[in-house]
């Protein structure tokens, strides 16, 4: 998974950084282009500066041009019919003059005279070694007859210049005359307007041309012209620069680009006398373009990287304070959800946030309210569930104690020999039978009463399946003698041998599901099977099927709630509490397993109970031992008002009382009257499992144990242990018991052979009989 810095990197650079960059990498190259031309453009205007130089030099030439016009020559003054002698001196005087006048001028090389048909009358040429003007027999250079008359008609003062006349030939002799330039000027006044002929001044061009260094001249024809040189024979510069006659087709200032980025600015700079142009070509030295191309390009770079960083520390920031807000937001609600704490959200920044802070803050101080509120609830609930627990505990044991007796009695009372008429007995059979339901229901209220605190105690141990489901069957059984129901067993060939469980949790449930089968069962079968699903969480399935009355759809559920039936005609017919199914679910859970029913009305019913294998962890961590006598999850006992007491006050009620574990009901008889005539409380149980029950339940009152012998485990538990004890044996056991060295009453009880042992037994044990009633006061 991306980090969240990574997701706002890539979103700012997709819509911040990445536009921008486009934008200038695009438009680069057109910045660069754009100044590569302006920077041309000033290149040109440099060049022609350059050139302007020259210009300036031909004005000044026309200044001496005009000067001479003014000033012709003596053979032209004096016309043709002047004295050719005096002519001659004047000319010689005149060459002297010029020779003063102009010998600086050394571009100047010659001056030609004309008269007014445009006939050379007198001509001076500059020597080329010595600098010396003097005439010579022919004029070296003859202009264009036409440029002489149009300069002879045009007006006075004005100044004619010739195309640039390109003369190799001549040039090769004398490198003034390689490429020359005629100015042409008519003579004569404004005023007279009389055309005496003109004055013509051939400048060496190329002399000048030589003064500016790097630049090439080259005619149309792409060929070489360096003054003093003979003109090449092959058009060299197009070899040279390849392209540049295309360049020179266009007839247009253009730049060459060549290898190695060399840059060549050509520039048709003069027409020659054929009509074609004279091309200067001058370097274009490209690196000050360069440098500004590769400043401009590092300076793009480093802003964009720049930009880069900045967009890096940015999405940090923003991750940074996105996260921040997170993990208090986060770590707020789970502190708020989990403590139930009112939280302070202060958070600084825009208004949206600081009003979702204060929000926060609100919600968090209600959610504690309402948890603390809810606690507080929960926690009475709790305590009132306790107390409704403990007082059911303490109400069905208390209802117990009679009951037994009245099942004692109203057995002894039905059993033949009692010396009671039969109708007698009947009644006193329905009184049992009537006392045995109650014993029933209380049984179950304390199961559920105990499974609700969370007391019972599970003892998981190895148990062997098939002889627990055969017991049931037999135990069954004689219930169906006279109804056309038919009881069957039916077991999986895989079942396991062994399953690890709670013995009786599981008989108990099974008990259940077989006793309601029975009873809603009014012919047709009810059958046992166990099954296996080996792969399954829940692998070994118990069922009770059954042939009876069935369950309707919507009564499916509410018949696992407590006192529920499925309707209330049910207890009219069938009697029974409502309480089986309530316990038989939560002792499943318990075992780690779960109940399913599926029924149909009319047709019969199917009970379920998937079981694992070996109970999950949380199952049998509830050892038997988990609610020991005095255990501190155990409720307080309770005041007959409801209210609690400590233990030590509980227990000071407590008188002496002798606990009688027996199942004949004779022998429970005639003990129960003779303790209760030797002042003693006397409470029963049937085995000692019951007995050390009991004595868990009803604290430290006990004084004596009086056991039948045969009841006795070959272990008996500590708390009995620790009391006297009165074997109850049958006469013939007589000798063998008194061995063991313990009191010993033989049955049938004799009233007085037991007040005579009492006797004894409170002396053995230092006359407890006495100090006992005083025992209770003492502890407390
Ligand atoms: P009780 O049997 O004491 O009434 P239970 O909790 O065991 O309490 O059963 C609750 C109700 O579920 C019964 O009253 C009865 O209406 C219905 N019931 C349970 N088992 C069966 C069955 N095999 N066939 C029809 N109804 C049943």
């Amino acid at each position: 998974m991306l980090k969240l810095r990574i997701y706002i990197l890539v979103f700012l650079l997709i819509f911040g950084l990445l536009p921008l960059s486009l934008a200038v990498l695009i438009n680069l190259p057109l910045v660069l282009d754009r100044t590569a031309l302006f920077y041309q453009r000033a290149y040109l205007q440099n060049l022609r500066a350059d050139f302007r130089d020259l210009d300036q030099h031909l004005a000044s030439r026309h200044e001496l041009i005009r000067f001479l016009a003014k000033l012709p020559e003596p053979g032209l003054l004096l016309g043709a019919h002047g004295d050719l002698e005096q002519i001659d001196i004047a000319r010689a005087r005149y060459t002297t003059w010029i020779n003063q006048i102009l010998s600086d001028q050394r571009d100047v090389i010659q001056i030609l005279f004309t008269d007014a048909q445009g006939q050379a009358r007198f001509w001076l040429v500059r020597d080329a070694r010595t600098q010396e003007w003097r005439p010579l027999p022919q004029p070296v250079q003859l202009s264009n007859h036409h440029f002489i008359e149009a300069t002879i008609r045009a007006q006075a003062g004005g100044v004619m210049v010739s195309p640039i006349r390109l003369d190799p030939r001549r040039g090769r002799d004398d490198p003034r005359q390689f490429m020359t330039l005629d100015l042409a000027s008519p003579l004569g006044s404004e005023r007279n307007h009389s055309k005496t002929g003109a004055v013509v001044l051939t400048i060496d061009v190329g002399g000048l041309a030589q003064s500016y260094p790097h630049t090439l001249w080259v005619n149309q024809e792409g060929r070489y012209l360096r003054p003093g040189e003979p003109v090449e024979a092959q058009p060299n510069a197009f070899r040279v620069f390849p392209g540049l006659e295309s360049i020179f087709a266009e007839g247009k200032l253009a730049l060459w680009k060549g290898e190695g980025g060399r840059q060549m600015l050509w520039v048709p700079m003069f027409m020659t006398e054929d009509g074609s142009p004279l091309w200067v070509g001058r370097i274009v030295d490209p690196s000050p373009l360069d440098a500004f191309r590769n400043e401009l390009m590092l300076r793009v770079l480093s802003i964009i990287a720049l930009l880069f960083m900045a967009v890096m520390v940015l999405a940090r920031w923003i991750a940074a304070r996105v996260e921040q807000f997170g993990h208090e937001l986060l770590g707020g609600v789970r502190r708020i959800l989990s403590e139930g704490q009112p939280l302070q959200f202060s958070w600084s920044g825009p208004r949206e946030l600081q009003e979702l802070g204060e929000q926060l803050t609100t919600l968090a101080a209600t959610h504690a309210e309402h948890l603390q509120a809810v606690r507080a609830h929960t926690h009475e609930l709790e305590q009132s569930n306790r107390y409704k627990s403990q007082f059911l505990a303490n109400v069905s044991h208390e209802l117990r104690t009679p009951l037994n007796s009245i099942l004692l009695l109203s057995k002894m009372l039905s059993a033949e020999g009692s010396g009671l008429s039969p109708a007698q007995r009947r009644q006193a059979q329905v009184i049992h039978e009537a006392g045995r339901d109650l014993c029933d229901m209380i049984d179950n209220i304390l199961d559920i009463s105990r499974i609700e605190a969370g007391q019972l105690a599970l003892n998981i141990e190895p148990v062997e399946l098939c002889p627990l489901l055969e017991d049931l069957i037999e135990l069954f059984s004689p219930q169906l003698a006279d109804k056309p129901v038919e009881l069957i067993l039916r077991l999986d060939p895989n079942l396991p041998d062994l399953i690890e469980t709670d013995r009786d949790k599981l008989r108990q449930i099974l008990k259940n599901f077989l006793s309601n089968a029975i009873k809603f069962t009014e012919r047709g079968e009810v059958r046992l099977e166990a099954s296996l699903f080996p792969g399954m969480p829940k692998p070994l399935v118990l069922s009770v099927i059954d042939t009876g009355i069935g369950i309707p759809r919507d009564k499916q559920e509410i018949i696992f709630e407590a006192f529920r039936q499925a309707d209330g005609s049910t207890r009219r017919r069938y009697g029974g509490t409502g309480l089986g199914l309530a316990i038989s679910r939560e002792l499943a859970n318990l075992l780690g397993g779960v109940i399913e029913v599926e029924s149909t009305p009319g047709t019969g019913s199917c009970f379920a109970l998937w079981l694992p294998l070996v109970p999950s962890a949380s199952a049998s961590a509830l050892p038997s031992t988990a609610m020991p006598p005095g255990n501190d999850q155990a409720p307080e006992p309770l005041d007959s008002d409801g209210t609690c007491l400590p233990l030590a006050l509980a227990s000071e009620r407590d008188a002496p009382w002798a606990l009688v574990i027996e199942r004949d009901v004779k022998t429970l008889v005639t003990l129960t009257s003779a303790l209760s005539q030797a002042g003693m409380g006397v409470q029963t149980a049937a085995d000692f499992d019951e007995a050390s029950e009991t004595l868990r339940e009803e604290g430290q009152g006990c004084a004596l144990v009086l056991a039948a012998a045969q009841l006795l485990p070959e272990q008996p538990a500590a708390a009995i242990q620790h009391l006297p004890l009165v074997l109850l044996v049958e006469a013939e056991d007589n000798r063998q018991i008194s061995v063991m060295g313990m009191w010993v009453l033989s049955k049938p009880i004799d009233p007085i052979a037991l007040e005579l042992l009492l006797g004894q037994v409170w002396q053995r044990l230092g006359n407890r009989r006495k100090s006992i009633p005083e025992r209770g006061t003492d502890e407390s």
